[in-house]
C-alpha cells in the first residue's frame, strides 16, 4: 500500500520556487525542489498548497562583462502568470502594520502556490519583497516575517486549514512562532503551545555547511518584530542566541529530514548536541520527470527503442543553443562534458583544470569538449571570481571550452539532456543531495561524480556512470580528487565513448533505469506523505527504524 486513506492537508513553505524559467523567483536547487514537489502533488492529486514570496525583481539575471566579470540585472516575468486573490493580510514589522497581498500561481501543472507581496500601492514596505536573497540581515528578517507569519495568516484568510506545516529550510520558521502565538492567545501555556505546534510541523534541512545555517541576534529579531508576542526567553529556548534558524526548525518540528541518506547522517551528527530537537530521517531528493526528461528520450526509453538517436537530437539542440549564444560550433561527434551549478566554493568548478598538462592536450585535440554554466550570488565576490576564472579559461581553449551566461531552468534542461557526461566534484560531504545529476541521469547523460549526495545511493561504477575521489577528506583532497578524476576519465570514460559505443549505450539505459522512479519527485513525495506527514505513527520510533535500516544498508 502506497498511501493511507486519509491524506493530511499540507502547507509547504519555501522562500523560492522554481516552477518554470518564465517565473524567475528561484535561485537554485532549493527552489527547484519546491517547484518539483508542487508539480508532483498536482500529478498525484495530493492536498498540498505552497506558500512563497512574489519577488518583484526575481533573483538575478547574470552576464559576463568585457573584463570577464559577472554583472547582475533584475529578472522579470509576465504579470499574466499571476492571479490576484483579492486577499490582503497584515504583519507587523518594526512596529508598523504592513499590508501583504496574496497572488496565486497554478498555471504550471502545479498544486496551488500562494505568493506574498508587500509592493502594495502606498505602502512604504514595498522593499521587503523586492529581491530574493538580496540585502542585509535586517531585510532578510523582514522577508522571513512576511513568509512565516504572513504565510500562516494568508492560509487562514484563504480558508485553508492545514494538518501539516512543512518548512523547507530555516527561512520559514517564524510560521512556527505565529502558530505558538495563536495557541497562547487561546489560553495555552508556552510549553503547551510549543508541543501542540510541534505536532503540526515538519522540517527539511539542506545545508551541511555550518556557515550556511542562518543566524540572527535576538536583539535584531526583537527590534524587527519577529518575536511576534513571544518573550526573549521563549525565543531563546527555540533558537538560542544568536537565534539559529535551523535549530529553531528542528525544535519547532516533530520530524525532520535530510535530503539524501548521507546528508541525513551528516545532519544528525551536525545537530546531535541540540536538545529537544526533532529526529532527523533521510528522504532523498527526486526530480519531476515530466519537467526534466527530454520528451524524445522518454518516448524511446518507454518503447525500449535505441536512445542514441534522441540523445543526438538533444545534443544538437544544445550545440545549436551554444552556437547561438557564444558563436562557438562544437563538434557533435566529440565527447561533451557538462558542469552547471550555482557558484559555490565547495562545488569546485575548476577541479578539472587542476593539471593543465593533462587536460590541455585533450582539449586542444578536441577529444573532449567542456560546457560550463552557473551564477554567483550577486553579493558573493569569491563566487564571482570563480565564475570569471572559468570565463577566462574559455579564451585559452576557444574551440573546446564554453561558458553559458545566466544559468536558469531552460539552460538546465538543455544541458542535462544534451551532454554526454555530467561532471560533479563537490567536496564531500558538502553536497547535501544535488539534483542536476539526477536530471542528467534521467536523460542518459552519464554521471561522473564524487560519491556525495544522491550519487552515493545510485552509483554503480562502470554500469550507470562513474565515481571518483571523494574518499579522502583532508588538506590534499583537491589533489587527490583531481588525480582520481583524470584516471577515470582517461582509462574508462574516453575509451568507452570512442571505442565501445555499444557499452556506452547500455550504460545510458542503466542510467535511466536506476533513476526513473527511484529518484523521481513522485517517489520523494510519497515518502513525505508516508513518513513525514503521518500523524498516526510516533516520529521517534520511525526515525529509529530508519536509522537502523540506514546503518545496515550503508554498512
Ligand atoms: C537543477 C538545477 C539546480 C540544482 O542543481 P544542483 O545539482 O543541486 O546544483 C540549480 N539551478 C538550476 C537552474 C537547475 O536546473
Amino acid at each position: 500500500m502506497i498511501f493511507d486513506k486519509y491524506q493530511p492537508r499540507v502547507a509547504y513553505f519555501c522562500m523560492e520556487y522554481g516552477l518554470n524559467e518564465e517565473l524567475p523567483i528561484y535561485a537554485g536547487g532549493l527552489g527547484i525542489l519546491a517547484g518539483d514537489i508542487l508539480k508532483s502533488a498536482h500529478d498525484l492529486h495530493l492536498p498540498m498548497v505552497g506558500i512563497g514570496i512574489l519577488w518583484q525583481e526575481g533573483y538575478t539575471s547574470q552576464f559576463i562583462n568585457e573584463h570577464g566579470w559577472p554583472y547582475d540585472r533584475p529578472a522579470s516575468y509576465a504579470p499574466e502568470l499571476l492571479q490576484d486573490t483579492g486577499v490582503t493580510v497584515h504583519v507587523t514589522i518594526r512596529g508598523d502594520e504592513v499590508p501583504v497581498r496574496i497572488w496565486k500561481v497554478d498555471s504550471f501543472q502545479n498544486a496551488p502556490l500562494y505568493l506574498l507581496d508587500t509592493a502594495v500601492p502606498g505602502s512604504s514596505y514595498d522593499w521587503v519583497t523586492r529581491r530574493l536573497y538580496g540585502g542585509t540581515s535586517h531585510d532578510r528578517i523582514a522577508q522571513e516575517i512576511v513568509l512565516g507569519i504572513g504565510g500562516v495568516r494568508a492560509l487562514e484568510a484563504l480558508g485553508h486549514t492545514p494538518d501539516v506545516y512543512h518548512f523547507n529550510e530555516g527561512h520559514a520558521v517564524l510560521a512556527g512562532i505565529e502558530l505558538i502565538r495563536r495557541k497562547k492567545a487561546m489560553g495555552m501555556t508556552f510549553r503547551e503551545a510549543l508541543e501542540a505546534t510541534r505536532r503540526e510541523v515538519v522540517f527539511t534541512t539542506h545545508t551541511p555547511v555550518m556557515a550556511g545555517n542562518e543566524e540572527h541576534d535576538l536583539e535584531l529579531l526583537e527590534y524587527m518584530g519577529a518575536f511576534n508576542g513571544l518573550s526573549w526567553e521563549e525565543m531563546e529556548q527555540i533558537g538560542g542566541d544568536p537565534f539559529n534558524m535551523t535549530v529553531a526548525g528542528l525544535r519547532l518540528a516533530h520530524m525532520a529530514n535530510g535530503v539524501s541518506k548521507l546528508h541525513g547522517i551528516t545532519a544528525r551528527a551536525m545537530w546531535s548536541d541540540k536538545e529537544d530537537r526533532a529526529p532527523i530521517v533521510s528522504i532523498t531528493n527526486g526530480v519531476h520527470v515530466n519537467t526534466w526528461m527530454h520528451p524524445e528520450i522518454r518516448r524511446a526509453y518507454e518503447a525500449n527503442r535505441s536512445l542514441w538517436e534522441p540523445h543526438m537530437e538533444a545534443k544538437q539542440e544544445l550545440l545549436n543553443a551554444i552556437a547561438k549564444r557564444t558563436g562557438v560550433r562544437l563538434n557533435p561527434k566529440a565527447l561533451l562534458i557538462g558542469f552547471a551549478r550555482r557558484a559555490a566554493l565547495y562545488k569546485r568548478p575548476g577541479l578539472i583544470f587542476q593539471r593543465m598538462d593533462i587536460i590541455g592536450p585533450l582539449l586542444e585535440s578536441g577529444r573532449i569538449q567542456l560546457v560550463f554554466s552557473g551564477k554567483a550570488h550577486p553579493q558573493d565576490e569569491a563566487a564571482k571570481r570563480q565564475v570569471s576564472k572559468i570565463a577566462e579559461i574559455t579564451k585559452q581553449f576557444p574551440q573546446s571550452v564554453v561558458f553559458l551566461e545566466n544559468y536558469d531552468m531552460a539552460l538546465g534542461r538543455l544541458l542535462t539532456a544534451g551532454c554526454d557526461v555530467w561532471l560533479n566534484n563537490p567536496q564531500r560531504p558538502l553536497e547535501a543531495s544535488g539534483t542536476s545529476g539526477i536530471k542528467a541521469a534521467l536523460n542518459g547523460c552519464l554521471n561522473l561524480s564524487v560519491l556525495d549526495g544522491w550519487w552515493v545511493e545510485a552509483c554503480q561504477h562502470g554500469v550507470n556512470g562513474w565515481q571518483f575521489g571523494g574518499g579522502y577528506e583532508g588538506p590534499s583532497q583537491t589533489k587527490y580528487d583531481s588525480a582520481s578524476l583524470y584516471e577515470v576519465l582517461l582509462e574508462d570514460v574516453i575509451p568507452t565513448y570512442y571505442e565501445h559505443p555499444e557499452r556506452w549505450r547500455k550504460m545510458m539505459v542503466e542510467s535511466i533505469k536506476s533513476t526513473y522512479y527511484r529518484f523521481s519527485a513522485q517517489r520523494m513525495l510519497i515518502e513525505y506523505y508516508n513518513i513525514m506527514y503521518q500523524p498516526s505513527r510516533t516520529a521517534k520510533l520511525l526515525a529509529e527504524e530508519i536509522d537502523h535500516i540506514l546503518a545496515t544498508s550503508l554498512r
